[in-house]
């Protein structure tokens, strides 16, 4: 069960990260950005944005277990760097956040995952693309027994149908519902279905790195698709499908050891149910959000509009098992 008080907490959140994260987008200088022990890039705006998300949650609700991608142990022995986010952080919540209240949110993200009810928080999902000026997404669930009940996915620059750009995508109890920029009402999201597998669209990573391109060809040309691949960063390929920009979304493993992190998926993934579609992993067995920071018994995804999800899972069952 959501609260009213957590669904209108969690979208207060993710809004003041879309905002810090849209300004400062392209503003970054260089010494903002850092290579993680995995190789992958975080920046000031990935620690700000987790800092003003979690101490919105926890002045609205008190404490909360939430599972963040930031750590703020990445940021001890770096003045510079610590400096520039919580100035980042200053600027929108003031100056009254000192640095040690800005760790302390971010800490708030130490969770591992484990109990039966926690939050997941990937401050900036995409930050290749946020680096690129491309797309990035700041996306927040919570999940209760290892299935999310709520689920806010920002978009801060996806360009939308009626031509503004940046979307926040709020999924719960039932129904998906989207926010554009500067528009008064939420709107109504639901899935598209094409008449035939040969009007679909395929959205993908843009890195080649986080899903298999050459997997994804093989599986669109067998299943007759012609579109070519929409390729967009982050969990907006979510939103895409939610929408309808596009009707499936592939993440084709390119490690047999890699196992998706519970942050990159979770909102994302309830955004497409509740919108009406589907979502399993490549075997087709549902997404486990039930062992801490790791989909542990899950290998990629498969996000559909649900009515060709059977025939897309085998299609990608016979590439995989031929390659
Ligand atoms: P995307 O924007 O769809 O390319 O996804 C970005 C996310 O990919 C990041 O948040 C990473 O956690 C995740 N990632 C990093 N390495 C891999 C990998 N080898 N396979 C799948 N996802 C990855
Ligand atoms: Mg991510």
């Amino acid at each position: 069960m959501v609260a009213e008080r957590e669904h209108l907490a969690a979208v207060a959140a993710v809004r003041s990260a879309v905002e810090l994260c849209a300004a400062a987008q392209g503003r970054l200088v260089a010494g903002d950005t850092l290579t993680k022990g995995d190789d992958s890039p975080v920046t000031v705006a990935d620690f700000a944005a987790q800092a003003v998300v979690c101490a919105a949650l926890t002045e609205q609700l008190g404490t909360v277990d939430l599972v963040g991608e930031e750590d703020s142990s990445d940021l001890r022995d770096r003045t510079l760097l610590r400096d520039a986010v919580v100035d980042l952080v200053r600027a929108q919540r003031g100056d009254a956040a000192s640095a040690d209240a800005v760790l302390d949110w971010i800490s708030v993200g130490r969770h591992d995952g484990s109990g039966d009810r926690y939050w997941t928080l990937d401050p900036i999902d995409g930050t290749k693309g946020f680096l690129r000026g491309d797309q990035y997404a700041i996306a927040l669930a919570l999940i209760e027994y290892g299935e999310v009940v709520l689920g806010v996915l920002g978009c801060p620059n996806l360009p939308n149908p009626d031509g503004s750009r940046g979307a926040i995508f709020v999924a719960v109890g039932g129904s998906c519902v989207v926010h554009y920029q500067g528009a008064d009402r939420a709107l109504p999201v639901a899935v598209a279905t094409p008449t035939s597998l040969a009007e679909a669209r395929v959205c993908e990573s843009v890195e080649s790195g986080h899903s298999n391109h050459d997997h994804s060809a093989r599986i669109v040309e067998r299943l007759g698709i012609v579109a070519e691949p929409y390729r967009i960063d982050s969990q907006c390929k979510y939103g895409a499908v939610a929408r309808g920009d596009a009707s499936i979304y592939l993440r084709l493993p390119t490690r047999a050891d890699y196992r998706e992190k519970v942050w990159d998926h979770a909102a994302g993934m309830f955004v497409v149910e509740q919108a009406g579609g589907r979502v399993t992993d490549v075997d087709g067995l549902p997404l486990d959000f039930g062992h801490g920071r790791r989909l542990e018994q899950n290998r990629g995804v498969i996000a559909t509009d649900g009515r060709f999800h059977d025939e897309i899972v085998a299609a990608v069952q016979r590439v995989l098992a031929d390659s």
